[in-house]
């Protein structure tokens, strides 16, 4: 790649002193720039100074940052290379990023949190409520569920189809509440890598796995003071399940790799296909954690897309133009629906039950049986259909 000559060199590898200076006659790097894009302001070989940075930094032990003083890309007869410890450079702050692994999976996550967060947030929140009412009975009577717990802080469980904008009901829910004002933090279980999900719903400690680089607060704890939506959580492994389960009951989070819990608190909001009991009957799921997420379960369906419904009625107003607008934004396809209830197996936690009558009852009401069991059970037993009215 280029003929090297040591101009001057002083290295001690156990005092981790070192300062090299070298000349590169016939840099291969800097020829080529210069024939394929003429001359540059900056020095062109960073492929070559690349290894040199690598196998000097390997060889003492630490950080050796060599830069081009003279670059034959620059109209230079030659290349000159001056290494030392980053840190004796002046400007090593801002070279240090690049000494510093960046894990790509981790800047995707985040990424798709922002996704899911924002198109959360897209359009006016209020008017976006208003939409929600109105669009079918069984969107209003789902809202209104919502709205009725969004005061409290317990644990609503969203059943509906994959695809319905389960993140919009979820926003509303924190929008509507007295946490509207600190974080709302979405994290979708299906789409982190299993290995991943415990790093970053709880957090992880640098190097308390391979790949861990460094220490990152979890999503309980970026959550905080707020609402945590918990999407696909049926797809969570059992190992996070477990964890998952721990934190809900100890109001604590612990991160990989310390021993120091923390506490939080966070208002969960979990959603999943209708598909949960399943899981728990084919051991995919811990039942106990889905009792104590089945607090205040809201069910909704009957319609094929609810995201695209929301932006469909924003601009139309319902029911004049249900008929003819319908078609082209899947609306058609919502069928009126409204919540059930009927008997449960008598396996309810009576706390989760007890808190969601007296979230349903009316104000200067008593607690009815129907408020007990609204909405609660899996539809594979027999529905009775209960009017909320
Ligand atoms: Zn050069």
């Amino acid at each position: 790649m280029f003929t090297l000559t040591p101009v001057k060199l002083e290295l001690d590898r156990v005092a981790g002193h070192f300062f090299g200076e070298f000349l590169w006659e016939d840099s291969w790097e800097g020829q080529w720039h210069r024939h394929y894009y003429g001359l540059h302001s900056e020095p062109v070989c960073w492929t070559q100074i690349g290894y040199a940075c690598g196998y000097t930094s390997a060889f003492m032990g630490r950080q050796i940052l060599y830069k081009e003083t003279e670059c034959t890309g620059m109209g230079n007869n030659n290349c000159r290379i001056v290494g030392k410890p980053i840190e004796e450079w002046p400007d090593a702050a801002e070279h240090a990023k690049y000494f510093s692994p960046e894990s790509i999976v981790e800047q995707l996550i985040d990424l798709q949190t922002e996704v899911v967060q924002l198109r959360s947030t897209i359009g006016d929140r209020d008017q976006q409520r208003d939409d929600i009412r109105g669009v079918s009975p069984g969107f209003t009577a789902a809202f209104e569920l919502l709205k009725q717990a969004a005061g409290s802080n317990i644990t609503v469980l969203l059943l509906g189809e994959t695809g319905v904008g389960k993140e919009v009901f979820a926003r509303s829910l924190h929008d509507m509440g007295p946490r509207r004002d600190d974080p709302f933090v979405a994290v979708n279980c299906a789409a982190i890598p299993h290995d991943l999900v415990e790093s970053e719903l709880f957090g992880v400690e640098k190097g308390a796995f391979t790949g861990a680089q460094q220490t990152r607060p979890g999503r309980f704890e970026r959550a905080n003071g707020g609402t945590l939506f918990l999407d696909e959580i049926g797809d969570l492994p059992l190992a996070a399940q477990a964890k998952l389960l721990r934190v809900l009951q100890d109001g604590e989070v612990e991160r990989l790799g310390d021993h120091k819990s923390r506490k939080i608190n966070v208002r969960l909001v979990a959603a999943t296909n209708a598909g949960l009991q399943n899981l728990v009957r084919e051991g995919r799921f811990r039942s106990d954690l889905y009792y104590r997420l089945n607090a205040y379960q809201v069910r909704y369906r009957h319609c094929a897309s609810a995201s695209r419904t929301f932006r469909c009625w924003r601009n139309i107003s319902w029911p004049s133009a249900r008929p003819s607008t319908a078609r082209n934004c899947a609306v058609s396809r919502i069928k009126p629906s409204a919540p059930y209830w009927h008997t449960c197996p008598g396996n309810i936690r009576n706390q989760n039950m007890v808190e969601r009558g007296v979230i349903l009852a009316p104000n200067s009401g008593q607690v009815e049986v129907n408020h007990l069991f609204l909405a609660h059970c899996d539809s594979s037993d027999q529905p009775r259909e209960f009017n909320l009215a």
